[in-house]
């Protein structure tokens, strides 16, 4: 290459790690895969360092990746959080071990997993939890304490004997199973989902709002000191064993090593490991095991001269794209499906990956045709992690996504917002066995009876054209009814019983069992304890001023737990043509769940039915005072309306907004008054 191919293939290099950079640590989106990533990372290191005159400090590579958010304060990290070398050959190794053997003497090595997620400070004071960081672009992070509080396994608190100031490093991970599990959420509401759990992750504690982060299946492996409290240890193993003592999560296998046949064999026998624990690593690190070493050894920019990762070649395989199909579910949501040259990968036989969305096929550029590499996300589900574009033959072809429905031919729409793209033909057959299917599962009706099979063919034989069907289907009809050669027969007794038994279930099983988007089975009850029973839920005043007060944004507090999407999904669903029609065939039906807590809502309380608004300072929390008025029959408002009874004004409120109040006829009173109303009942409330 002549010194200006250098100059330009380095800053191609440049863009596009920076590109890829962008897409993985801020949208949290990678477009590329890891190992093409680490490919371009290694090249332009070597170029750079050939060729120092092309040297910037502003590369990519001179830099360690990740950026600091908005949104969030800033923590200085001392010492910086750095990365780590890396290699992918055990001659690498080799060569790292005989730098070290140049420089020091009479050490041994420590081989332990990398972890897979997201480098976490955490900072003790006084023996208790104070802050958490994001390693940030390495020297200041993200301060995303709140949300890291909501780990279960972090102690917020240090047992006596450990350091009262104390800075530990180490990594937050998303658990397999859990990653799966959000994922299916996700694309339930039609959200975009996680390409991995470590984007998940990083997502989760990106979070501006730790109760989404609580709800995430976070957990933590430490494995490094931060910049006090940790100078007294020897060595690392025996640090280790001692953050194990105060209570932190630490890798489960670590292996001491003298000899470099050793750390190989270490290494092998992590690999063979990897898939037993619940987080996913890709790769070992081998570090020097007495401490003491660390300052003569010294680092670079880039990572500590002390400790080497070694990063495991992906299991992958190379697979062609056969076809793009399209599913419908439940929620009209079309998906694309790739369907694959069957292949074996990591323990199975994989035939298809999903591809999530159109954007996400764009955004990877997988043609029918093309020749990819599958992965196991989270170590289990298929997925294509990027297209081998050497291979192309220009014979490939680009997917469309049908402008109409795959089933039924209906018209398909994408809400803003959202990903996905929708039919939005409420009789649509791929919907309807989708939406039975989920009427009839475990979280929502329970009709065990009622499986895939069985519901497709009571479908394809249009014998029910929507889930209420089920409760006017004749005994003798579903008797008869043939599936793949046999009669349903006294199943159907079975499926019949589990109905009638599905009528008293309280109202959160029923709005659950609907499936209306962004309502799972915690929203539902959410929902549900806010209200008495299912025919109050289509005109509710509780969900109106869930919407009223979030077009007011921020002026005041959210004081109930539903949220936004929710409630707006549930009175969309109530005011469409089929929530209407749904709501009639219920009442027809003689069927009007009840709240497992109606007490939530009295008719009889002595605020029954005035409507409440709280304002200025009180001396409760307001969502304490919201739960009493709740309790005691009243609705809690964001904003003062024609509705409103009472405006309950806490101390420095402007006169403006008591005047304004009265003009509309609310009487404005204050705590004392409140509580007094509260009583009037006869009962003191207790509970909150
Ligand atoms: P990379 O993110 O590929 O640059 O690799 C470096 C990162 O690996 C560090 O910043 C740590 O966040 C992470 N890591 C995971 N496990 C370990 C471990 N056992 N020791 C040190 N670093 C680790
Ligand atoms: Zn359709």
């Amino acid at each position: 290459m002549t010194k200006g191919e250098i100059q330009a293939r380095i800053a191609e290099l440049r863009r596009l790690i920076e590109k890829a950079n962008h897409d993985y640590y801020d949208l949290h989106q990678p477009t590329v895969g890891d190992r093409d990533y680490d490919l371009w990372e290694a090249e332009l290191l070597r170029l750079e360092d050939a060729n120092p005159e092309f040297r910037n400090a502003a590369s990519p590579v001179r830099n360690v990746a990740g950026g600091v958010s908005e949104g969030f304060a800033k923590v200085t990290h001392h010492p910086p959080m750095q990365s780590l070398d890396k290699t992918h050959a055990k001659g690498e190794l080799a060569e790292f071990d005989a730098f070290v053997r140049r420089t020091v003497s009479g050490f041994t090595y420590v081989v332990e997993p990398k972890v897979d997620g997201v480098s976490l400070s955490l900072r003790y004071s006084g023996g208790r939890l104070v802050q958490a960081a994001t390693r940030g672009n390495g020297t200041v992070g993200d301060d995303i304490t709140a949300n890291v509080r909501t780990i279960r396994t972090i102690p917020q608190a240090l047992p006596p004997d450990a350091p009262r100031e104390l800075e530990v490093r180490g990594e937050a991970y998303m658990t397999r199973e859990g990653f799966v599990e959000l994922n299916r959420r996700q694309a339930e509401a039609g959200l975009e989902e996680f390409a991995n759990p470590r984007n998940a992750c990083a997502g989760s504690l990106k979070q501006l709002d730790p109760k989404v982060t609580a709800q995430r299946p976070l957990d933590v492996v430490i494995y490094n000191a931060g910049g006090v409290g940790c100078d007294a240890f020897a060595s690392h193993s025996e640090m280790i064993a001692a953050f194990r003592a105060w209570g932190f999560p630490v890798a489960p296998w670590s292996q001491s090593c003298r000899t470099m046949d050793e750390v190989f064999a270490a290494i092998d026998a992590l690999q063979a490991k990897r898939h037993t624990f619940r987080f996913e690593i890709d790769g070992a690190v081998v570090k020097i095991g007495e401490r003491r070493f660390y300052a003569a050894l010294g680092a670079t920019a880039h990572g500590p001269r002390w400790a080497r990762a070694y990063k495991y070649e992906p299991e992958r395989a190379e697979t062609v794209v056969e076809a793009i199909t399209v599913q419908v579910g439940r929620t009209g949501i079309l998906t694309p499906v790739a369907e694959l040259r069957p292949t074996a990968l990591a323990g199975s036989t994989i035939t298809r990956a999903t591809l999530h969305n159109a954007d996400q096929v764009a955004r990877q550029d997988i043609r029918i045709g093309d020749h990819v590499w599958l992965v196991k996300a989270g170590d289990v589900i298929p997925a294509v992690d990027s297209v081998i574009v050497e291979k192309r033959t220009g014979a490939e072809r680009v997917f469309a996504m049908p402008a109409a429905c795959p089933v039924c031919g209906g018209t398909v729409v994408r809400e803003p917002g959202e990903v996905a793209v929708r039919c939005v033909n409420p009789a649509c057959p791929a919907q309807l066995a989708r939406r039975v299917e989920h009427f009839a599962s475990r979280n929502a009706l329970d009709v065990k009876a009622l499986g895939e099979t069985v519901v497709e063919a009571l479908v394809a034989r249009r014998m029910i054209a929507d889930p209420l069907d089920l409760f006017t289907l004749r005994v003798v009809d579903l008797y008869a009814l043939e599936i793949s050669g046999h009669r349903f027969g006294k199943n159907a007794e079975t499926a019949k019983a589990a109905l009638e038994a599905a009528k008293a279930l309280p109202l959160h099983r029923w709005l659950y069992a609907i499936g209306i988007p962004n309502v799972g089975v915690t929203v539902a009850k959410d929902i549900a304890a806010a209200h008495a029973k299912f025919s109050d839920l289509a005109d509710s005043p509780v969900l109106k001023d869930v919407l009223a007060n979030d077009a007011r944004k921020g002026k005041e507090r959210q004081i109930l737990k539903i949220k936004v999407e929710a409630a707006r999904a549930v009175l969309a669903f109530f005011a469409s043509d089929y929530g209407r029609a749904f709501a009639v065939r219920m009442a027809e039906l003689g069927l009007d769940p009840v709240s497992e807590r109606p007490a939530a809502v009295r008719t009889d309380g002595p605020l029954a039915g005035a409507g409440c608004v709280l304002t200025g300072t009180l001396s409760r929390p307001r969502g304490d005072y919201a739960k009493l008025i709740e309790a005691a029959g009243g609705v809690v408002q964001s904003a003062v309306t024609s509705k409103t009874r009472y405006l309950i004004a806490g101390a420095n409120v402007g006169a403006t907004k008591t005047a304004k109040a009265r003009a509309l006829g609310t009487e404005v009173i204050d705590e004392a008054r409140l509580v007094e109303l509260l009583n009037a009942g006869g009962r003191t409330e207790g509970t909150t």
